[in-house]
């Protein structure tokens, strides 16, 4: 049974492994970021409401989010485990992801932080933007979205450290290498 938080900046590699390493462990890839844009695609009532947020590089408001999540959890092909990715982005989140995961008894295993320093993060993020055209990959958005993620993401790092919940890896190499790390973390 595997069931990870996924942890980090923007950019920093969290999509990507999240990916792989729930298909390793053959567990959903609970993205709160692609439900968004999904919805957004769509032009759904959540899209309509989500897209004014995300193209400002903000957080969706919560009401929008934890419905969702708790729905998402739920469902039949989560009982098996997950991998979040992208959620909790703020400790309001993190205090509602606690009460809903006691409630279906569901407790995680831990929560993975990609370390990544600002400079590499910035510049990941613009190519990111040129290779897949997503349009909160623009250099104003980016700042946006790191100053957002400091002031509000980032807090998490102490509240899952200090219940020791935590397990940092260094983000800063090769998707291989930091691939190998995170298995090792899975398979431990
Ligand atoms: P991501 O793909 O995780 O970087 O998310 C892209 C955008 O979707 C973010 O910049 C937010 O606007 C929004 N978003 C994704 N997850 C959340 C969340 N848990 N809470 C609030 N907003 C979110």
């Amino acid at each position: 049974m595997t069931r990870l938080i996924f942890l980090g900046p923007p950019g920093a590699g969290k999509g990507t492994q999240a990916k792989y390493i729930s298909d390793l462990c053959s567990v959903p890839h609970i993205s709160t970021g692609d439900i968004l844009r999904a919805a957004v695609a769509d032009q759904t009532e959540l899209g309509k409401k989500a897209e004014f947020y995300m193209n400002a590089g903000d957080l969706v408001p919560d009401e929008l989010i934890l419905g969702l999540i708790r729905e998402r959890l739920m469902a039949d092909d989560a009982k098996a485990g997950w991998l979040l990715d992208g959620f909790p982005r703020n400790v309001e989140q993190a205090t509602f992801l606690d009460a809903l995961l006691s409630e279906i008894q569901q407790p995680f295993d831990c929560v993975v932080n990609l370390d990544v320093p600002d400079e590499v993060i910035v510049a990941r993020l613009i190519q990111r933007g040129h290779e897949q055209g997503r349009s909160d990959d623009t250099e104003a958005t980016i700042r946006t979205r790191l100053q957002v993620y400091r002031e509000r993401t980032e807090p998490l790092i102490d509240f899952y450290r200090s219940r020791q919940q935590l397990v940092s890896v260094d983000g800063n190499q090769t998707i291989e290498v930091v691939t190998e790390a995170l298995k090792k973390i899975v398979q431990a």
